[in-house]
């Protein structure tokens, strides 16, 4: 560009707070090649703030410590939660570039601070002298709350030490970005082509013209393309009649980076896993996971191979009746002569629907139609909402997007307004499979601010002017997340650290896994299950048909989380030295399966070592098992909320102000003693994962 004289330098739009209502982001105002410029200001920003906190020379107080650290690196937090949201929601090589260039050097960033003198000192002084400050409850745990965070980060390290360890988070930093990246381009390039309309035999209309047209925006016109989930199951392998490509689907799916390429997370994951056993040692724990249960509700890695280990067998027990049932129906369909076979993985999903058809004469095909997206948002999601908590919902078409299929919503308590939600449903090869909630500007006194979440889904777009259908396990995630929203929307705290869902890994997925048990409430059932052509309410036969199914296929869905639960602790409860000598990754898969005593070949862990991203690149590593140990307190609150009398407005609003509201300003389990009156119980856990019954133990 020519320079013009005198022309003020524009200002980075990432760098300002959005002048848009509850300072949503201004998606429309920014480019990719913004990023790094802010990123660089940002950090700029936030040391020079840093530096003047621990250079002060006035003596430490709480406010011009602590409170000055809250306040610090604004800029930089901002830029970092659009940035990180759009690389999980719409990302593009651009943006992956950078993520790889800024990921090692933010962490190098964190540490100059973590690990800074001078500012622990400061720290120090003050948490020691604590009992003199006057300080009210919520600030007298951040002080806390800081201590804590300062000294697992290694602020009380030797000179070396620290320097071994800020190089070990930069490693770590590189390693789970590549294994993220790998992840995508192999679930992108994993999708299955498919020659023929008659291999579909089996799929649905709208999943056939899906397939055809992401064959041909692929440049495969006239053929089918079965893009893939991020689990190892794939939706397809419940309806596809074609045994040999449910095979080629399930193969597929489970060899994702681990086929030799460029893209192999073989070596990425054996390299994550030394580096932070190592970490854990320099730090004094004996592995990974106990440096991060340390910081969680469960403590200890023995408390969670207890509840592991009181899962299992009944879980795989479950898994192989329901395999005997499946076996059974193939044989009597099949006949020695006609090619009967043994069930396999690939056929586990289609077979579970086949046995489920003949006993409780219900199919997902009846289902669908009534599970609109619209009406499951509105009438399902939102209604629940409001009926409980006195939500509701406007949309602001008048926002901008970062993508033409976003929606938002201001949101308002009985009239009031609260926040913003993001609605991101569909799935598409620039965002990262799954589902997931994520905040752009968390609630806090401090700042005055009021939340801006977003739900990000992974639902198969069907072609145009076809309705959205959503499967029961699509409805379900629609209320998790949204679960996951309102502990965003809700939060009122004084400082930023106790927002919303800040709370620890295994208390996280409490709330939005209790919202679940609203999808199929039966007030708010009929309130969204219409026929979406029709608008006929779901006929009360199909209603009591879906609850008597409810526990069908428990023995499936809990043992293979429970498989890579155990597959990720596994991997995280190995010291240094054990971790050093691990050459083969897919042997100790196998292994670890084995001695867990769930390496049962028709059901594979829920995500296999290479494409498990919640333990080696998202925030679960050694905390995938945070699901089940929080449906403890799920199951627990279902009872309380059924025993009070359900979906009510006086239930909704003793469970926000004593436990959504509170984010992480008051320890996790106090806040559900607080709530229930008293300590959760497994008991109704164990009911409703049909883990009751005694297990045989094996010799
Ligand atoms: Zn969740």
């Amino acid at each position: 560009m020519p320079a013009t004289a005198a022309a003020p330098a524009p200002v980075n739009p990432l760098t300002v707070l959005s002048p848009l209502p509850y300072h949503y982001p201004q998606f429309d105002k920014f480019k990719d090649e913004d990023f790094m410029p802010a990123f660089e200001i940002g950090m700029k920003e936030g040391r020079a703030e840093i530096d003047r906190i621990a250079n002060n020379p006035e003596a430490p107080s709480f406010d011009n410590t602590i409170v000055a650290m809250e306040r610090s690196g604004q800029t930089l937090a901002r830029v970092s939660a659009i940035f990180f949201n759009l690389t999980g929601a719409n990302t593009n090589d651009t943006l992956d570039k950078i993520e790889a260039d800024i990921s090692p050097r933010l962490s190098a960033y964190n540490d100059a601070i973590n690990l800074d003198p001078k500012l622990y000192a400061r720290v120090k002084t003050l948490y020691d002298g604590r009992a003199q400050l006057g300080l009210d409850a919520e600030s007298a745990r951040l002080l806390e709350r800081y201590t804590i965070n300062f000294v697992r980060a290694g602020a009380q390290l030797s000179d070396a030490d620290k320097k071994q360890l800020t190089e070990y988070n930069e490693q770590l930093a590189k390693l789970t970005t590549q294994f993220q990246q790998n992840v995508l381009k192999e679930s992108n390039d994993s999708a299955v082509l498919v020659d023929t309309r008659e291999e579909l035999d089996g799929l649905d209309e709208g999943a056939v013209a899906a397939a055809a047209e992401a064959a041909k925006a692929k440049g495969h016109e006239g053929k089918f393309l079965i893009t893939l989930q991020n689990t190892t199951g794939q939706p397809a392998e419940t309806d596809l009649k074609n045994r040999a490509l449910r095979e080629r689907i399930y193969k597929a799916s489970v060899e994702r980076a681990n086929r030799g390429n460029d893209a192999d997370n073989k070596p990425v994951v054996a390299s994550i896993v030394l580096v932070r056993a190592k970490r854990a040692e320099l730090l004094g724990y004996p592995s990974h996971a106990a440096y991060q249960l340390e910081d969680s509700t469960a403590k200890t890695t023995a408390a969670v191979n207890k509840l592991l280990d009181q899962l299992a067998p009944p879980a795989v027990a479950n898994a192989r009746r329901e395999a005997a049932d499946m076996q059974k129906l193939i044989d009597r369909q099949k006949g020695a002569q006609n090619g009967a076979f043994k069930l396999a993985a690939w056929d586990w999903a289609y077979y579970a629907e086949a046995v489920r058809k003949q006993r409780y004469n219900l199919d997902e095909a009846q289902i669908k139609p009534y599970f609109e997206l619209d009406s499951v948002l509105q009438n399902g999601v939102f209604y629940a909402a409001h009926e409980l908590y006195g939500l509701s919902f406007t949309e602001r078409s008048d926002l901008p997007k970062y993508h033409p299929d976003i929606r938002s919503f201001e949101v308002f308590k009985d009239g009031v307004p609260l926040g913003i939600f993001i609605f991101d449903p569909f799935k598409r090869d620039s965002k990262r499979g799954g589902a997931w909630m994520n905040s752009y500007i968390d609630q806090s006194e401090l700042f005055g601010y009021q939340a801006v979440v977003a739900n990000h889904l992974n639902i198969p777009k069907p072609s145009a002017g076809e309705p959205v259908l959503l499967t029961s396990d699509e409805v379900q995630t629609m209320f998790h997340e949204f679960g996951h929203a309102m502990h965003g929307l809700f939060s009122n705290v004084k400082y930023p650290l106790f927002s919303g869902t800040n709370v620890p890994r295994d208390f996280v997925e409490y709330p939005s896994q209790a919202n679940e048990m609203w999808a199929t409430w039966p007030k708010v059932l009929a309130n969204y299950a219409k026929h979406y052509k029709t608008g006929a309410p779901m006929p009360l036969s199909l209603v009591q048909k879906i609850k008597s199914a409810e526990k069908f296929n428990q023995g499936f869905g809990t043992t293979e989380y429970l498989a890579a639960t155990l597959l990720d602790q596994a991997w995280h409860q190995l010291s240094a030295e054990q971790a050093a000598k691990i050459t083969d990754v897919a042997a100790f898969e196998k292994d670890a399966l084995a001695k867990a005593g769930v390496d049962y070949a028709p059901v594979p862990p829920r995500y296999r070592t290479t494409y498990f991203s919640h333990a080696f690149s998202g925030g679960y590593s050694a905390g995938y098992y945070s699901y089940i140990w929080s449906e403890v307190l799920v199951a627990d609150t279902d009872d309380w909320f059924k025993e009070k009398g359900g979906l009510k407005r006086e239930n909704g609003d003793w469970y926000r102000e004593h436990l959504l509201s509170k984010g992480g300003s008051i320890e996790a389990m106090d806040l559900y003693r607080d709530f229930r009156g008293r300590d959760p119980v497994i008991g109704p856990l164990l009911e409703r994962r049909g883990l009751t019954a005694p297990v045989a133990k094996k010799k």
